[in-house]
């Protein structure tokens, strides 16, 4: 079972993978976006542990909720409010338990994907961070490995594809030949969950 320490796990050494990729991220985002992504999610995440540090939700839910209210609040990019629903949905969804299995979590993260998806606009293939989030959510009930793999792989998978939401849509067929920053970015937070579980 997994505890809100899990949770708060999760979104720790998620913000320290974002800290260790965060040039990588803005290098992604130069051809396709305006080189900011790195320095959004860093802000976001640097948010997220204080407040987590400062709170201390006491369940799962709770601390996924606060983790997304914070990268609505201080991410300035589309990233922030896609992300932070992405956590606050997932939250909402697992409640007020104390304690929730594997299972409920890949339940609850794809519910906030779908939210993601409802929110952005974006299905799979138009070369944003669902292009990483669903294929990961697909395989989560297997395991959190099997996930970190979808997502490695999803993110890889859209360099060759044309933007067809946010900034890198400006760019048309120019957008073709770029690995998507967001579905980098969203690979990292799924490979959190193996770090955080000690897998
Ligand atoms: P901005 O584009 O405002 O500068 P960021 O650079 O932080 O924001 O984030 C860009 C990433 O956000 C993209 O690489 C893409 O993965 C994701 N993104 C942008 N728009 C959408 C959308 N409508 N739906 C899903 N993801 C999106
Ligand atoms: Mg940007």
């Amino acid at each position: 079972m997994l505890d809100a320490d899990f949770f708060r796990r999760w979104m720790t050494v998620t913000a320290a993978s974002v800290n260790r990729e965060a040039e990588r991220l803005t290098a992604l985002d130069s051809p396709i976006g305006d080189a900011d992504h790195g320095t959004n999610l860093q802000r976001g995440f640097t948010a997220v542990t204080a407040a987590l540090e400062k709170e201390a939700p006491d369940t799962p839910g709770g601390v996924l909720t606060l983790a997304g209210r914070q990268l609505i609040s201080t991410v300035g990019g589309a990233s922030g409010p896609l992300y932070g629903t992405l956590l606050r949905r997932t939250g909402k969804a697992l409640g007020d338990a104390a304690e929730v299995s594997a299972e409920q979590l890949a339940e609850a993260l794809r519910a906030g994907v779908d939210a993601v998806m409802t929110l952005g606009g974006a299905a799979p293939g138009d070369k944003t961070m669902i292009d990483a989030l669903v294929p990961a959510v697909d395989v989560l009930g297997d395991s959190f490995a099997a996930a970190r793999t979808a997502a490695e792989e999803g993110a890889v998978a859209t360099t060759p594809l044309l933007a067809r939401k946010g900034r890198a849509s400006y760019l048309g067929e120019r957008s073709i030949g770029h690995q998507d920053p967001g579905a980098t970015s969203a690979a990292l937070l799924v490979a959190g969950l193996v770090e955080a579980s000690g897998e």
